[in-house]
């Protein structure tokens, strides 16, 4: 990716007033650095970009890749900005090409597009040694997991046995984290489930929430009746506000019969799937 076998003396990508100059007559260089008498362009020979005109720095001397040149685009190319590549040294990066991966993670093969290189190294500043190993879908579901660590770390480290809510947000965590992860205490859950109960007796949140816990740890008939229970407390006369509704929906649903409830699930696959191909380019990252 970066030819780092050309060393330079001077601080190009610091450097944007120089002059262009274009080589006229290309003359072949071995030796790319150091001060020479000779006026002549100057080329140094890129096994990526062939012939590339040097220039020399104004302040060190040093002879250096024209940060300015702009060689002709291969196909489905995106032109790289050196001036964004405060990383470079030796040649920048003039242009970015799809790059074909195998993901390490997943086996499957991806594309590691020019737009998504240009992304990385110029708007991100990633150093050029930062390559993409995984494919897109294995890159997010690698964050989502990351986010869902971060937020049972701060769920468990808040965890009051007096606060209702934060006794609610570690049950929420954790079934998260079970739910993604296949690891981790759903008894832990409902146990922080239950507190939230008694100590506020007329939130319905608790009753969910001990719900999702009772189907991990695989007790499909206590997860239904803390669903009704849930609903029940829900459609209390002032309390129906402060539920969310994505809850109410939830439950409704996981108390439906089996194959009704797998109905469901695949049209919203289906929904989904349809949504996600709308856009001809995924967001780089
Ligand atoms: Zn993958």
């Amino acid at each position: 990716m970066i030819d780092r076998s050309l060393l330079h003396t001077g601080g190009v990508a610091k450097d944007k007033n120089r002059q262009k100059k274009q080589p006229k007559k290309p003359k072949q260089s071995s030796k790319p650095t150091g001060r020479d008498d000779d006026a002549e362009p100057r080329v140094w020979t890129s096994q990526k970009y062939g012939a590339v005109p040097l220039v020399q720095h104004p302040e060190s001397g040093g002879w250096t890749c024209d940060p300015s040149w702009q060689p002709k685009l291969p196909r489905g190319a995106v032109r790289g900005d050196p001036s964004k590549q405060p990383w470079y040294w030796g040649t920048p990066e003039y242009y970015y090409t799809d790059i074909h991966r195998t993901c390490v993670q997943c086996g499957q093969d991806f594309v590691f597009s020019g737009e998504e290189q240009k992304f990385w190294y110029e708007t991100l500043q990633f150093i050029p040694d930062s390559t993409a190993i995984r494919c897109q879908r294995c890159r997010r579901a690698k964050r989502t997991e990351k986010a869902i660590r971060a937020r049972l770390a701060n769920a468990s480290a808040a965890v009051d046995d007096r606060d209702a809510r934060s006794l609610l947000e570690y049950a929420a965590a954790l079934v998260e984290f079970i739910e993604v992860t296949s690891t981790g205490s759903a008894a832990k859950a409902i146990a922080a489930a239950r507190k939230a109960a008694r100590l506020e007796k007329a939130s319905p949140e608790p009753h969910y929430w001990e719900g999702r816990a009772q189907e991990l740890a695989h007790q499909p008939d206590k997860a239904n009746a803390c669903y009704r229970r849930f609903l029940e407390t829900a459609m209390a006369p002032g309390v129906a506000a402060t539920v969310p509704r994505r809850l109410v929906a939830d439950a409704e649903e996981r108390l439906l019969p089996p194959e009704q409830r797998a109905e469901r699930a695949q049209t919203r696959k289906r929904w989904e799937n349809k949504r996600k191909k709308k856009p001809k380019r995924s967001k780089p990252l």
